[in-house]
């Protein structure tokens, strides 16, 4: 019996998705928590190079923009880009939308390969700073 059967829209290739740590933070008085999707990061510096919030729903830029507040802070504590992904499985398609940018959205659909190739590009644009790097020895 699965810990976490989940929902339609979040149900992993398991389908036994243990949110058993989710599930005991939630309760904690005066505290919030998301849960952060996979995060692409540089192997050199092992700093974040983005930020996303992934989902299977696509309703409109504003219901991205406010679905993905925590993504937003944490991009920009990191200084790195905030996207959302809207992910169609069924389809084989990952439409991704810029979210801090400062006037428009500007969104791209990708195949699965195309996709992975454009992670790959974003590693290629990531600078390793200094500060990055010197953090990556002390952890
Ligand atoms: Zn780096």
């Amino acid at each position: 019996m699965p810990i976490n059967p989940g929902t339609s829209n979040n149900v992993e290739r398991t389908r036994d998705r243990d949110l058993e740590f989710s599930k005991l933070m939630r309760p904690i008085p005066g505290i919030k928590v998301c849960d952060i999707d996979p995060t692409p990061i540089c192997p050199n510096c092992e700093h974040p190079i983005l930020a996303w919030e992934v989902k299977r729903e696509f309703r409109n830029i504003y219901w991205a923009v406010c679905h993905s507040k925590y993504t937003r802070i944490l991009a920009l504590a990191f200084s790195i880009p905030a996207y959302f992904v809207y992910h169609q499985p069924a389809d084989g398609k990952l439409t991704v939308t810029l979210l801090n940018a400062d006037a428009e959205f500007p969104s791209q659909t990708y195949t699965v390969a195309e996709f992975q190739n454009w992670v790959g590009e974003q590693q290629a644009k990531h600078v390793c700073t200094s500060e990055n790097l010197e953090r990556q020895k002390i952890a």
